[in-house]
C-alpha cells in the first residue's frame, strides 16, 4: 500500500471554483466570493427583492 496518487498534487480544480474578490452584480459593491456562481454580495443576497428572483429557494448549495 504505498501508492502515490500525482493528482493530489496538481491543482484540478477550476480557477473559477476558488475563493477570490468579486464585484457584486447588483451593488458593483467588491466583495469576498465564495467561489464559482458567488456573483453578488452577501447584502444584496440578504435583501427581499433578490430572495424573490431567484426561482430557486433553499440553502443555495443544491447538486444535482
Ligand atoms: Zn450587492
Amino acid at each position: 500500500m504505498t501508492n502515490v496518487y500525482p493528482e493530489k498534487i496538481s491543482p484540478s480544480r477550476s480557477p473559477r471554483d476558488v475563493p477570490t474578490v468579486r464585484a457584486c452584480l447588483r451593488c458593483k459593491t467588491v466583495f469576498q466570493s465564495e467561489g464559482f456562481g458567488e456573483r453578488v454580495c452577501p447584502r444584496c443576497k440578504g435583501s427581499a427583492v433578490w430572495k424573490s428572483s431567484m426561482p430557486t429557494r433553499g440553502d443555495g448549495t443544491r447538486q444535482r
